[in-house]
């Protein structure tokens, strides 16, 4: 078949299923018509390319993509250009080519693109500019790491050589990519300092070329700011457009922006300091296509993209905000948004797990939730599909967090709680939709909230923990977290917290010792040490620092010193693991060895994951993401078997996951492992008040039990998901 035909073919199958979709199903066709499309015309993309006279920009990265696509087209539209863009966020191939459909006398295309459909989408786009936003933890289970992503994206840019890369020179994660690609490029970046405070989870501190740690004269939030490394010189490109003098207060943000033409004043009511990000980067590639700035201006003036972002309502006299929150570095910057609101406040988290999602929740323990337990006048409420694994959450950040069903549900609760409370609802990627749905619904039919029953207001934080009646332990316990900001992926710093938690709930005393780079590891105190999980380059890092001073952590196990080791963590343990290709030594502490299923780092096994394991009654339920697989020693004794007939643990074959040995147990399960398995959370803590009381010649104190209700229900929701 002529491509002429094929291409005839696809645009007449697309025609018609818009068509359908729109008169016949009543549904916005976003992606049906390409998706058919492709398939009569693989190379749909690439044929209705031409249509395009003037220039195309495709946008890529993880938080902000959907804003600063439709900014970019926005302003292109005010400067007097015909644009065909995929506004409602479709950024798969299909996305792109049912946009291009309706393309035609376009003199601009707009393109928001997934960071791994890049690869498939920009060699038949060939994008004039592409612009590199920002790279943070999101939907591991489809990427694994981001180094995964990086490569991704490194391979799209050279399959598109003639595209200028604009981008955010501040993510150092973006500034390797630049450096690898061999595409010219034009760094953006914020001029200075914004002064704000720091998160606990950071995606990366080393060094891209070399692996030492970064020095920062300043961070703004994440990783981005303005870094250098001290070894090699790996540092931030100079911006060609930056933003400066930025000042945020109640009524907006103002900041200056510098590059291209003139420095230009921009006064906006925008909230979120990432705003500021996604403000710059479309200013950076506007000014490049030669939108003159009134026309930029007067985009981000306008712009109210009615798309659930940063959206605002006021519902039967409530004031609403909604936003879409979806990784751990968009849902911090949420909260900085609702902790800048005085007054009282109700906040709904709806989290949902489906595929657009990623099917893994453990993200929500990067988030810094502990900072909302300092505010005044707020109450807390979980929804969407995984509310019992947000309760959980909330739970060891010191909020009691409701229940609720929807949107109409929480603001009803959140009125009875208080009448004058500002209510927030933040909703990851497909719980957005349903909540924003019905807030159009209320605000369109100009709806009134019932009067719910008036409900006890004690859903806020503070002392009346639900913790059962436990009699307090006269206990100390010193819990050592090696490498926090190393192997931290997979929300895996949550076992420290929930062990602290359940150690203080029960009136123990609990100190926290993080180690990091470059410094000793005592544990000649220590009651439990912990080491988790990280990706590839961090996880060598780390190792090779602890294998220089293994023989602390060899006597501490000897000693049977309690250690929770998870995935990378576990894998350092053994006598050897495997990275691109290379045998790295282990600390040899565990009769394992690991390896790659085919020395390939994608192929990797992910997914949740139940045990049932001789430590606890209820199965033990995680999620898994390796591309290590595990050898047990026939001498060594498994955490637990595999339950059901999904999950891998160790490896593809034995059907088992992790290892014992004395007090150690060493998983794949993130989850974080701890927060839905409270019996192995307890286990580690009486081995270690029992090595205690062992040293003193004294019998060690039982412990009590504490109220785990929250934690049941969320290890029951999985097991049902589960099948088991
Ligand atoms: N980088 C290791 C692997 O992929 C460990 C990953 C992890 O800790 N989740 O096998």
């Amino acid at each position: 078949m002529s491509a002429n035909v094929q291409l005839g073919i696809a645009q007449a199958i697309g025609a018609a299923s818009t068509w359908g979709l729109k008169h016949v199903f009543h549904r916005p066709a976003a992606n049906f018509p390409g998706k058919a499309g492709l398939y009569a015309d693989p190379h749909l993309i690439a044929d209705l390319r031409p249509r395009i006279r003037d220039g195309v920009v495709a946008v890529v990265g993880t938080n902000g993509k959907t804003t600063v696509t439709n900014l970019v087209a926005d302003a292109l539209e005010a400067g007097g250009k015909r644009v065909v863009c995929n506004r409602t966020g479709a950024n798969l191939d299909s996305g792109v080519a049912t946009a291009l459909m309706h393309g035609k006398g376009a003199e601009w295309g707009v393109f928001e693109c997934d960071e791994l459909w890049l690869a498939r989408i920009a060699p038949q786009l060939q994008p004039d500019y592409v612009v590199l936003l920002n790279l943070f933890r999101d939907q591991l289970d489809r990427t694994g790491e981001i180094a995964l992503i990086q490569d991704s994206i490194a391979d799209a840019l050279s399959a598109c050589p003639e595209a200028t890369l604009v981008y955010n020179a501040d993510d150092p994660l973006c500034q390797a990519i630049a450096e690898r690609a061999g595409n010219a490029r034009i760094p953006f970046g914020i001029a200075e300092d914004m002064g704000l405070s720091q998160n606990t989870v950071s995606d990366t501190g080393m060094c891209q070329r070399c692996d030492a740690q970064l020095d920062y004269a300043w961070r703004q939030y994440g990783q981005l700011g303005n870094y250098t490394c001290p070894q090699c010189g790996f540092s931030r490109s100079n911006p060609a457009y930056a933003a400066s003098d930025i000042r945020t207060s109640s009524n907006g943000t103002q900041l200056v922006l510098r590059g291209g033409a003139v420095d230009l004043r921009l006064y906006e009511s925008f909230s979120g300091t990432y705003m500021v990000y996604n403000v710059l980067a479309a200013y950076a590639a506007t000014d490049l296509c030669d939108v003159p700035f009134v026309a930029f201006e007067h985009a981000v003036h306008e712009f109210d993209p009615q798309n659930g972002r940063l959206q605002r309502y006021e519902i039967d006299g409530t004031d609403v905000l909604l936003n879409l929150a979806k990784n751990p570095t968009g849902f911090n910057q949420n909260l900085k948004i609702v902790m800048s609101d005085r007054g009282p406040k109700a906040v709904a988290f709806y989290i949902n797990d489906k595929e657009a999602d990623g099917h893994d929740v453990s993200w929500l323990w990067d988030v810094d939730f502990q900072e909302l337990a300092a505010a005044d006048n707020l109450v807390a409420f979980a929804g969407g599909i995984r509310r019992n694994d947000m309760q959980v959450r909330l739970k060891h950040a010191g909020i009691e967090a409701r229940l609720v069903n929807g949107a109409r549900d929480f603001l009803e609760k959140a009125r009875a709680a208080n009448p004058h409370a500002t209510c927030y609802l933040i909703a990851n990627y497909t719980a957005l939709p349903a909540v924003k749905a019905e807030l159009d619904e209320l605000n369109e039919t100009g709806g009134t909230l019932g009067s719910a029953l008036r409900v006890a207001t004690d859903c806020g934080h503070g002392e009346s923990h639900p913790l059962g009646n436990a009699a307090a332990i006269d206990a100390k316990l010193k819990i050592v977290h090696l490498y926090p900001t190393l192997l931290n992926l997979y929300g895996d710093g949550g076992n420290v917290t929930v062990l602290a938690n359940r150690a203080r709930w029960r009136g123990m005393s609990v100190e926290v010792e993080r180690v990091d780079l470059g410094q000793d590891i005592d544990l000649s105190d220590a009651d439990i040490v912990f080491l988790g999980g990280g990706p590839d380059r961090e996880q060598r890092i780390a190792s090779r620092e602890l294998l220089a001073q293994a023989g602390a952590l060899r006597n501490y196990v000897e000693d049977d010193g309690v250690l929770l080791a998870i995935c990378g963590g576990y894998q350092i343990l053994g006598r050897e693991w495997i990275m691109d290709g290379q045998s790295v030594p282990g600390l040899g502490i565990i009769g394992i060895v690991t390896k790659r299923a085919d020395g390939n780092a994608h192929n990797r096994l992910v997914g949740n994951i139940a045990l049932q394991s001789a430590l606890a009654n209820m199965p033990v339920i995680g999620y898994e993401n390796h591309a290590g697989r595990t050898y047990l020693d026939a001498a060594c004794k498994p955490f637990g078997r595999v339950a059901g007939k999904r999950g891998h643990g160790n490896n593809d074959f034995d059907g088992a996951d992790g290892v014992l040995y004395r007090n150690v147990v060493g998983t794949y399960l993130h989850g974080p492992l701890l927060a839905k398995n409270p019996e192995i959370a307890d286990y580690l803590i009486e081995r270690a008040l029992e090595r205690q009381a062992a040293k003193a010649g004294i019998p060690a104190p039982p412990l009590p039990p504490l109220d785990d209700a929250v934690e049941r229900a969320a290890n029951a929701f999985m097991r049902d998901k589960l099948g088991l």
